[in-house]
């Protein structure tokens, strides 16, 4: 990455990490991948229960890989044979890892949603909720956030998971209400009620969608 994008980046993300303490939530700046997941590490103690939707953002920094073969108890969704008794177990997990499909600069986190067990998640059950998120989704407004989630993020969901949705086809949202549309719930977290709660790891970096 250029170095003046570096720059910016940790100027931009100190803005971040006082917004998110204005609301209530914990902010930790990370200059590159391997100091996210040592921070990580430090945050969830050994033997946690550990939750997850899905976030690449925890994959591409090791993340995912150290909770799966580390002392904790990972509560693989994609293993389970019940997955409804999955989604409740995680419900009371210790901890869920999450990304953002875009941030604001002072500190709000957007989320887009299909099944919804992601946005629900970080809304309310797990103990404590990780957001890793990389610098690349952080965003001037609300607005812009929003265009993010639903212009980027949503699109490059879509034809990851091979859905047949118009965005899939033509890379932009064009506010479908196809069968396969991701775009079911929409989550702005603004404030978190509960201190200690909402953990976000922003890392200097390109990190998800
Ligand atoms: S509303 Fe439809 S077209 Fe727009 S991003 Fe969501 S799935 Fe794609």
């Amino acid at each position: 990455m250029d170095e003046n994008i570096v720059k910016r980046n940790e100027l931009l993300a100190q803005k971040v990490i006082k917004g998110l303490e204005s609301r209530n939530m914990t902010g930790y700046y990370a200059a590159n991948k391997e100091e996210a997941l040592k921070k990580a590490l430090e945050i969830i103690p050994e033997g946690s229960s550990i939750a997850m939707g899905g976030a690449m953002s925890a994959h591409e920094i090791g993340l995912v890989d150290a909770v799966k073969t580390g002392n904790y108890r990972f509560i693989d969704r994609d293993k389970a044979e019940d997955k409804r008794a999955c989604m409740l177990e995680s419900y009371d997990a210790d901890f869920f890892l999450a990304s953002a499909n875009a941030m604001t600069d002072d500190g709000i986190i957007v989320n887009i949603d299909g099944n919804s067990n992601r946005v629900s998640m970080i809304a309310q059950g797990p103990k404590k909720v990780l957001f890793i998120v990389g610098m690349n989704k952080v965003c001037a407004d609300i607005d812009s956030a929003m265009k993010r989630a639903r212009n980027v993020a949503a699109p490059t969901n879509a034809q990851r998971f091979g859905l047949s949705t118009p965005c899939a086809k033509l890379g932009t949202c064009m506010d479908c209400k196809s069968p396969d549309t991701i775009c079911c719930q929409f989550l702005i977290t603004r404030f978190s009620r509960h201190k200690d709660r909402i953990h976000v790891i922003l890392v200097n970096d390109n990190l998800g969608f």
